[in-house]
């Protein structure tokens, strides 16, 4: 691949394709380096050329949803992000009550619209800051259900371009992590609701924001979760083994625990990845240290 070549490329283009593109507002944390390419398509065509202009760097490619649960590297000068457009979000409804979404929509605009049309069971999307294509990679969750709970199938491109359909039941979810390739791209997703009763649905999504809002901190630069929770290792949850093993007044330049919820660090204002590693890091050898259990990350490092 030319760069020349996708200067072709980039010709008549509904998307967005930049250069040399910094991707630090495109993360819940605000840090990250320059990419040497951001691609952003509109439609499977341009998504399908696209790989095929670059196929011989699809080493160097990452997929980013809303950027809520990544810490990017500053020294990503090699690499490819594709982001998912706006096209790749709409959202409607067959007549057995599945939803079928496109993976760049936020968790927050399916679960609303799933409400709106009296369908219930994704509630849980409300409290969510990521995307319907993030949430299935991480199988993400919250309050006791997550996507496993609810999808039915994705519609996946892989990196020679071919579209096809995933079962859910072909899928091995486990806790925030599923077995498919990083080679594939999500495309749409289709999910199974159950009628109800509208006002139900705004209670429970109500209850669930006031839920997170008394746990959680809100409007902070953060990346969630940064450890997942022991399995089998600890009854504790990890935020209580970072509360109870870890100062909270820990540090490094403007990287730190935030004092609502010790297992979300926080990047104050400027932090750089390096800022966050190293919290990340002491976090993790200090709970070894003092507990000997090993921490394993829900935060995923981009590098
Ligand atoms: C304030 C806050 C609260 C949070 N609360 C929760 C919570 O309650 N429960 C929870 O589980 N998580 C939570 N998270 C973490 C995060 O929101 C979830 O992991 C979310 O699902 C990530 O979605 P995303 O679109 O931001 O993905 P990204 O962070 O952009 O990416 C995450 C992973 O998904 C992959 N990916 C993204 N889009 C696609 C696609 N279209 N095709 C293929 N792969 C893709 C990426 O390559 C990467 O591996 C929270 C984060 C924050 C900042």
């Amino acid at each position: 691949m030319t760069l020349k070549n996708l200067d072709n490329f980039s010709k008549n283009l509904k998307g967005k394709l930049r250069f040399n593109y910094s991707l630090k507002n495109h993360t819940w944390l605000n840090i990250g380096g320059f990419a040497k390419i951001f691609f952003v398509p509109e439609t499977l065509k341009e998504l399908r050329d696209f790989l095929f202009y670059v196929k011989n760097e699809n080493k160097n490619f990452f997929i980013i949803g809303a950027g809520s649960n990544l810490l990017i590297s500053e020294n990503i000068q090699n690499r490819i992000f594709i982001k998912l457009g706006k096209n790749f979000n709409k959202v409607s409804i067959t007549k057995d009550d599945v939803i079928i979404a496109g993976c760049s929509i936020l968790d927050k605009n399916i679960s609303d619209f799933a409400c709106k049309n009296h369908l219930s069971g994704l509630e849980f999307l409300s409290c969510i800051p990521g995307t319907v294509g993030g949430g299935i990679r991480m199988n993400s969750g919250c309050f006791g259900t997550e996507f496993k709970d609810v999808l039915l199938s994705v519609q996946v491109m892989d990196f020679n371009g071919s579209v096809y359909t995933i079962d859910a039941k072909d899928i091995n979810f486990d806790y925030r992590q599923i077995n498919l390739s990083k080679n594939l791209i999500f495309l749409s997703a289709s999910f199974k609701t159950l009628k109800k009763n509208k006002k139900e649905i705004e209670e429970r999504i109500h209850g669930l924001k006031e839920k997170k809002k008394n746990s959680q901190p809100l409007k902070v630069k953060t990346g969630g979760s940064t450890f997942k929770n022991p399995q089998n290792q600890s009854e504790k949850k990890v935020w209580e083994l970072i509360r109870d093993n870890v100062d909270g007044e820990v540090s490094f330049g403007d990287a730190k625990i935030s004092n609502k919820h010790s297992n979300f660090f926080i990047n104050s204002k400027n932090a750089s990845f390096e800022n966050m590693y190293n919290l990340i890091n002491f976090v993790k050898s200090q709970v070894k240290a003092k507990t000997g259990i090993t921490l394993e990350l829900e935060l995923e490092i981009v590098k």
